[in-house]
């Protein structure tokens, strides 16, 4: 545990035990296609790489940059895509991996750039899941764990730069807040 957290709300066994179960889920479905997973930088690249690993058949890795955020702690309802992908999609199968899905904005927005470059199939994976957020109807087609309305930082999740490389996923202390 970390001095700036105020509780663990997913544990690093957990993680594991997770992101196990999903890639070998996504092995079933997706044995016998070219599957290329697409990891959203900085948050998802802990997860998209555990993942990666976690999967039995060939896949590739591509990375963006989609954000939002800048260093509050909810969207700022624009989302802008600052690094694109560099192969070419066109026929394969992706996967869009995020670390958290909150108001859906980011996955609507990316899904919709990566689809006019003609992938055979595009399909959402989050880590988290903070439903009750959603301001668009967008949905996971894959989820890690579904959380609570709190801000979270860990396994990729980050305050303002920091927290990423917690290998739990837990909840800030607001003091933490206030600093800033
Ligand atoms: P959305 O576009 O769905 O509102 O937000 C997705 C992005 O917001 C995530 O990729 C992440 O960068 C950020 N985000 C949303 N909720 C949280 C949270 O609880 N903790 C952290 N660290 N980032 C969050
Ligand atoms: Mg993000
Ligand atoms: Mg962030």
């Amino acid at each position: 545990m970390h001095e700036d957290i105020k509780a663990v709300l997913i544990t690093e066994e957990q993680i594991k035990q997770r992101v196990q179960e999903m890639g070998e889920q996504l092995s079933k479905e997706y044995e016998g296609k070219r599957v290329i997973i697409i990891c959203l930088l900085k948050g998802a690249a802990y997860f998209a790489c555990d993942l990666s690993r976690a999967m039995s058949i060939p896949v590739r890795m591509e990375f963006m940059v989609a954000s939002s955020y800048g260093n509050s702690t909810s969207t700022s309802g624009s989302v802008a895509v600052r690094l694109d992908v560099a192969d070419d999609i066109a026929g394969m199968h992706v996967l869009l991996v995020d670390d958290i899905i909150d108001t859906g904005l980011t996955f609507a927005k990316v899904k919709a750039l990566l689809e006019t470059k003609k992938p055979a199939s595009v399909k959402t994976i989050a880590m988290c899941d903070k439903e009750e957020r959603r301001k668009n109807g967008m949905h996971a087609d894959y989820v890690g764990f579904t959380i609570p309305d709190e801000f979270v930082v860990g396994y990729g999740l980050d305050y303002a730069g920091d927290y990423r490389n917690l290998p739990f996923i837990g909840v800030l202390k607001p003091v933490v807040y206030a600093r800033t």
